[in-house]
Formats: structure tokens, C-alpha cells, sequence
């Protein structure tokens, strides 16, 4: 397989996990945040990561990037 091919396949798979993402949770495990965009490509220089709009139960709406989070199970990913 080609290196374009293998980046192509390897963005598709990322995108079929991040379609099922709907929760994430903090570094601490304690708070329990929302989904709610997946639309931005991260744009930290060298990063391919995409960053995931999250609604947190203390009202804050950060941006964190998936090359910073761990899957915990199909629809949770944990930061850190
Ligand atoms: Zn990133």
C-alpha cells in the first residue's frame, strides 16, 4: 500500500471512530463533557489530529485535539 493510500485509510478509520464520539472525559475522569462539533482540522503545526468541540457540565466549551486523547470505549475518549 502506498503511503497516500495508508494516510487515506488511516483518516477514514479516524473518522468512522469520531462519528460515534459523543462524550469525553477529563484528564481527572471527574467531568463528563458533550460532544458537540468534530468539524476542525487541529492546527498545531505538524499535528494531524482534529479538534473536538466539547460542552463540559461547568458550562466551559473547549476544543481539545484527538492526538491529546485516549478511546476509552466507542463513544468515549478520555484526555490526557
Ligand atoms: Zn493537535
Amino acid at each position: 500500500m502506498s503511503q497516500a493510500a495508508a494516510n487515506t485509510l488511516l483518516e477514514a478509520t479516524r473518522r468512522q471512530y469520531l462519528n460515534d464520539l459523543k462524550f469525553v472525559l477529563s484528564r481527572d475522569n471527574k467531568m463528563k463533557g458533550v460532544v458537540t462539533s468534530t468539524s476542525r482540522r487541529c492546527s498545531m503545526e505538524g499535528c494531524n489530529g482534529i479538534r473536538v468541540g466539547v460542552r463540559w457540565p461547568d458550562g466551559k466549551h473547549t476544543f481539545p485535539c484527538t492526538k491529546g486523547m485516549v478511546q476509552v470505549s466507542p463513544d468515549t475518549w478520555r484526555i490526557g
